[in-house]
């Protein structure tokens, strides 16, 4: 590419074409610097991101919702929620009690089988929701809220 238009530089007389393919030079040359600043910007981007999910690591009052896995819990004095829909109410909460009783649980429930729990939210019209956590293999069910 570099070669045959350096060759048709050498071809050309007319001064106006020159010109023409002197700004198609200065084109490809801006093209080039713009993808190389889009690529920095990337790598930059990718580093926030890397950077936002230690910040979240270190972050060690955030609780991830057992049942969807995705999203931190919100903790009031009387009531956990979730985003994705995961609602019960508590006496005395907080993000720490709420941490140590869900790893209790689950070291507890280790102890005794290598399957890994499901955890759930019961609804009854009456009853108020709770979390469950139930093991299929080990037949095991309990609340934890
Ligand atoms: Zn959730
Ligand atoms: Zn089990």
């Amino acid at each position: 590419m570099g070669e045959s238009l350096t060759d048709t530089f050498q071809m050309l007389e007319d001064p106006d074409e020159l010109a023409v393919l002197e700004e198609i030079q200065q084109e490809l040359i801006l093209q080039e610097q713009s993808v190389l600043e889009e690529y920095e910007q990337s790598l930059q981007f990718d580093e926030e991101c890397l950077n936002a999910m230690l910040d979240g690591l270190d972050t060690s009052d955030k609780v991830i919702c057992p049942v969807c896995r995705k999203n931190n819990l919100t903790v009031r004095s009387h009531l956990v929620f979730c985003q994705c829909g995961l609602y019960i109410s508590t006496q005395g909460m907080t993000e720490e009690k709420l941490r140590s009783l869900l790893e209790n649980t689950l070291t507890e429930h280790s102890h005794r089988c290598f399957h890994n729990p499901e955890f759930t939210v019961t609804s009854g019209m009456e009853e108020e929701t709770s979390l469950l956590m139930s093991c299929s293999v080990c037949d095991s069910w309990t609340i934890l809220l």
